[in-house]
């Protein structure tokens, strides 16, 4: 009896598996085809440039630069010009959806420009190898991307940085060792995925450490205060400050004027993927409001 049963139960588990068989193999099928079609596309932005010595370090200019993504009816950023330059820190303002992170996004060529040009050290950044445009260029995201591993570990996630002097030093100069001291296994303190064990001041400012430790030319800012609250926006720009005072070419993407207004040497106003204003702070935050709203506004009518 105990064995007809149990070769029922194993014919009855065979038909079962011969069912989700065809169910499951046209959707491997078609899943394979979506992977090779992954792995042999081709690649849309090319990495043709050989220029690697330059004659001048930390400057960026934007020529003329527009953008559309792909499949899209508008330009995203419009004949947008403009220069930042060494030293100093620049500041983009503009409104949610303006086209901020666009500009950032251009600079290391994660998209390309439609038309236009964009200097990195005087150079076009079609004639530098992307390798290159990435050991010159750190981005600090909007959103502080941290990995499970360690503090040091989440610091020296670049390739190229396997030197524990360097991450200690990119930690101080982004103000991070004094939480990093107060917990017992320092550096080598454990970080859970997502960060999710460390502040969120905590971790902009690892965030910003690894962006130090490649000693970028220039850094860029996405945001860096638009999730945390006002104390720690205070800490975040106290970095911010110190690394402008050691003259670092800074770009700081923001839709926070006051932000813009204590930290940089000069503003450029964004709309609707134009440049509306520019200047000196102490020239734009001077004039009335009044007149600025006029310039937002005649680009939206
Ligand atoms: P901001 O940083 O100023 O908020 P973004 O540069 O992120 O603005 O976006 C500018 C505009 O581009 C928005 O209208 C947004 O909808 C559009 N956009 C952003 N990313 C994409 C994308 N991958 N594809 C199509 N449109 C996009």
């Amino acid at each position: 009896m105990m064995a007809f049963i149990q070769y029922t139960m194993q014919i009855i588990i065979s038909f079962l598996f011969i069912t989700m068989m065809s169910v499951m193999l046209p959707r491997a099928m078609v899943s394979a085809k979506r992977v090779s079609d992954v792995l042999t596309s081709d690649i849309s932005i090319e990495d043709k440039g050989t220029i690697k010595a330059f004659a001048q370090e930390g400057s960026l200019v934007f020529e003329n630069v527009t953008f559309k993504y792909e499949g899209a009816h508008e330009n995203v950023i419009e004949d947008i010009s403009f220069e930042a330059e060494k030293g100093k820190t620049t500041a983009i303002i503009g409104s949610t959806g303006s086209g901020k992170t666009t500009i950032v996004n251009l600079i290391p060529r994660f998209l390309e420009v439609t038309s236009g040009k964009i200097y990195l050290d005087g150079v076009e950044t079609r004639q530098i190898p992307m390798s290159v445009i990435r050991d010159k260029v750190s981005i600090v995201p909007q959103k502080s991307v941290l990995f499970s591993g360690t503090i040091a570990s989440n610091i020296e996630y670049a390739k190229s940085i396997r030197s524990y002097k360097k991450v200690k030093n990119a930690a101080e100069i982004s103000q991070s060792m004094d939480f990093i001291n107060s917990k017992s296994e320092g550096l080598d303190s454990k970080v859970s995925q997502g960060g999710s064990n460390l502040s969120g001041g905590q971790k902009q400012r690892v965030s910003i450490a690894r962006a130090l430790a490649l000693k970028p030319r220039i850094l860029f800012f996405d945001e860096p205060t638009s999730a945390l609250d006002p104390e720690l926006t205070g800490e975040i720009l106290e970095v911010i400050r110190l690394l402008a005072d050691d003259h670092m070419t800074m770009v700081i993407v923001t839709h926070e004027m006051s932000f813009a207004r204590a930290i940089s040497n000069r503003v450029i106003f964004m709309a609707d993927g134009y440049i509306v204003e520019e200047g000196a702070p102490e020239q734009i935050f001077e004039r009335p409001t009044q007149e600025r709203t006029k310039q937002f506004l005649a680009h939206y009518q």
